[in-house]
C-alpha cells in the first residue's frame, strides 16, 4: 500500500468514547448516531436494558441476570466516506476499569450531559481519564425537551467542575415544552425544532431577526437568543481548534436524542472538530499511524463472549500499518511468533470476521491465555512495545481466599489468569501473602467470584476491607512503623509498593505526619 493510501485510511478515521453517568443518554445517543451511518435497521440494539431483549454486546451470564452491559463492546460504521468506531463504555454504576481502559484506546470522546441534571459523578471519574490523556472532548447537553438546568449555568458547572475552557458551537432557543430549537454558531442557522418530524434549518445572522426566521420560531424567544450570543461572544471563550485538539477546550452541543434533534450537526460538526488515529509513544519511540509495519496493543480480554465456546477475545486497537488476517505478529513481551488467523471485527449487532483493518480499528483476536492488558503485537519489522497502559486506582478491596484449602491449586491458577486479563487488581500483604482484591466498581468482583466458580470451580471466601484508597508509594521513603490498621503495605502485581488508607482524612493526616514519603503517579509508574 502507497503511503498515500494509508494516509487517507488514517484520515477517514474516528475512534472515540462516549462517556456519561447512567441514564444521561448514552445509548440512545449511540443508536441514533448509528442509524446516522445506516448501520442497524432499528436502533434499539445496542442494549436491552429497557426492552427486555438482549443485545448480543451482553455476553456473560451475569450481565444477562442483571440487564446491564457490563463489558464496553465496539461499534464500526460508516458515515460520509469516514469508518467510525465506537467504543462503549458501562453505564452503570457499578462500572470497572474496562472502562476506563477503553478510553486509551480512543482518539476523542463525546461527553454526554443530561441537562436536566449537570455534571454527575461518573462523568467526572471518566472525564478525568480523558483529559489525563489530552484527548478532545466533546460535549453534548441532551433532553432539552424537558425543563433542564440553564443552559449558561451549565457552562459554568463544566468550567469550574471540570476545570476545562467551553465554547458552546450550539446555543438552546427555550427549552422543555418551549423548546424551539438551536442556533449554530458556526453554520450560522437556526436548526428549528418540529417534534418527530425532521428539523428545517432556518438562517439567521445572529442579531437581524428576518420573516423567514419568524415564521419558524416563536417571536418571544428571539430577543433572549440575541442577547445570549452576543454575551457568549462578547463574554465566553474564544474558539481555538488547537485548544480543542488538546482537551483544553470542549465544543458543546446541545439537543434531544430521543427526539434524534441535533445529533447529525452534532456528528457533522464532531467529524471536523476531532483527530483521526494519533500517534503513539513506545520504546522505540513515536510510532506514526502511517507507518507501514502494523502494530497494535490490547486494552482489553474478554472472556466467555460465548458460552458455549467458553472462547477469549483480546480486543486490539490498531495503531499503525495495515492489519490483514493470516499474518505473522510478533508478541513484543515474550517475542514470541504467531499467526492471526482468527480475527473479528464488532458491529452493532454481531462480530464478523474482518480481514483487514488500519489504525483506529478495533479487532478482536482469539486468545487462549496468550494475551495480557497492555500487550503490544507488531508485524514485520523491529518490535517494540507501546508505553503501558496507566494504572486506575482501586476504590474497593476485599481479602479473598478458597473456600475449600484443597482447591488452592485451582484458586491461585484462575485468580492469576484473571488478574492478567485485567478483571479485578491484585495485590499481596508483606510476610503472609494474603490476596487483596482491588477494584474500581463492586461489579468487578461479582464477576469475578461468578468466573472462579464457573471456570475454575472455586468457592470464595471474601472479607470486605474497610480501606478506600491506594496510593502508590516510593518504597525507600516508607517504614513499619508508619503502619496500622487504618494504613495498609501491600505490593501490586510488579511489586510496586502501595499503600491503603482507610479515607481520605486518614490519608490527608499520614502527609502531614510524614511529609517526606514519596508518592508516584500510578498513571506513570
Ligand atoms: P444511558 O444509561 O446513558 O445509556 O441512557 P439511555 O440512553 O438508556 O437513556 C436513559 C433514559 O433517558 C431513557 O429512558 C431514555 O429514553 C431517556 N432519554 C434519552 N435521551 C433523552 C432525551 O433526549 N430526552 C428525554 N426526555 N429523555 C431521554
Amino acid at each position: 500500500m502507497s503511503n498515500q493510501q494509508q494516509q487517507q485510511m488514517v484520515d477517514s478515521r474516528r475512534t472515540f468514547a462516549i462517556i456519561s453517568h447512567p441514564d444521561a443518554g448514552k445509548t440512545t445517543l449511540t443508536e441514533k448516531m448509528l442509524l446516522l451511518g445506516g448501520m442497524i435497521r432499528s436502533a434499539g440494539t445496542v442494549k436491552g436494558k429497557k426492552s427486555g431483549k438482549f443485545a448480543t454486546s451482553d455476553w456473560m451470564e451475569i450481565e444477562k441476570q442483571r440487564g446491564i452491559s457490563v463489558t464496553s463492546s465496539v461499534m464500526q460504521f460508516e458515515y460520509k466516506n469516514h469508518f467510525i468506531n465506537i467504543l462503549d463504555t458501562p453505564g452503570h454504576e457499578d462500572f470497572s476499569e474496562d472502562t476506563y481502559r477503553t478510553l486509551t484506546a480512543v482518539d476523542s470522546a463525546v461527553m454526554v450531559i443530561d441537562g436536566t441534571k449537570g455534571i454527575e459523578a461518573q462523568t467526572l471519574k471518566l472525564f478525568k481519564v480523558c483529559r489525563m490523556r489530552g484527548i478532545p472532548i466533546l460535549t453534548f447537553i441532551n433532553k432539552l425537551d424537558r425543563e433542564g438546568k440553564d443552559p449558561l449555568e451549565l457552562l459554568e458547572e463544566i468550567e469550574e467542575v471540570l476545570g476545562i475552557e467551553s465554547y458552546p458551537v450550539t446555543w438552546p432557543i427555550g427549552m422543555g415544552k418551549r423548546f424551539q430549537g438551536t442556533y449554530d454558531r458556526f453554520s450560522k442557522q437556526i436548526e428549528v425544532y418540529q417534534g418527530n418530524k425532521e428539523s428545517y434549518f432556518a438562517d439567521f445572522d445572529g442579531e437581524n431577526i428576518d420573516d423567514e426566521v419568524k415564521k419558524h420560531v416563536d417571536e418571544m424567544y428571539l430577543p433572549t437568543l440575541v442577547d445570549e450570543l452576543s454575551l457568549l461572544d462578547e463574554a465566553g471563550n474564544d474558539f481555538s481548534i488547537e485548544k480543542v485538539k488538546q482537551g483544553l477546550l470542549t465544543p458543546v452541543f446541545f439537543g434531544s436524542a430521543i427526539a434524534n434533534f441535533g445529533v447529525q450537526s452534532f456528528f457533522n460538526s464532531f467529524l471536523q472538530l476531532t483527530s483521526p488515529p494519533q500517534p503513539r509513544e513506545s520504546s522505540v519511540g513515536t510510532i506514526q499511524p502511517t507507518d507501514n509495519n502494523f502494530s497494535g496493543f490490547i486494552f482489553k480480554i474478554q472472556a466467555n463472549m460465548n458460552p458455549a465456546h467458553r472462547d477469549r477475545i483480546a480486543f486490539v486497537r490498531v495503531c499503525s500499518g495495515k492489519f490483514e488476517r493470516g499474518m505473522n505478529v510478533t508478541l513484543a513481551r515474550t517475542n514470541r511468533k504467531m499467526k492471526l488467523a482468527q480475527s473479528h471485527q464488532f458491529l452493532a449487532s454481531s462480530r464478523e470476521t474482518v480481514d483487514t483493518a488500519y489504525p483506529g480499528d478495533i479487532i478482536g483476536l482469539y486468545d487462549s491465555g496468550t494475551y495480557q492488558i497492555g500487550d503490544t503485537i507488531v508485524g514485520d519489522g523491529k518490535v517494540f512495545q507501546f508505553d503501558a497502559l496507566p494504572k486506575f486506582p482501586p476504590e474497593l478491596f476485599v481479602k479473598v481466599r478458597a473456600k475449600n484449602a484443597m482447591k488452592s491449586k485451582h484458586f491461585e491458577k484462575g485468580i492469576n489468569q484473571l488478574v492478567q486479563e485485567g478483571a479485578v487488581q491484585l495485590y499481596r500483604t508483606p510476610f503472609f501473602g494474603d490476596y487483596i482484591l482491588g477494584a474500581v466498581g463492586e461489579l468487578q468482583f461479582q464477576v469475578f467470584e461468578h468466573r472462579m466458580k464457573g471456570e475454575y470451580n472455586v468457592d470464595l471466601e471474601f472479607v470486605r476491607m474497610s480501606h478506600s484508597i491506594a496510593k502508590w508509594v516510593d518504597k525507600e521513603t516508607i517504614k513499619d512503623s508508619m503502619f496500622d490498621s487504618r494504613v495498609m503495605l501491600v505490593e501490586d502485581r510488579d511489586g510496586h509498593a502501595v499503600l491503603m488508607f482507610e479515607n481520605d482524612f486518614v490519608w490527608r493526616l499520614f502527609q502531614d505526619k510524614y511529609p517526606d514519603v514519596k508518592f508516584l503517579d500510578p498513571f506513570n509508574l
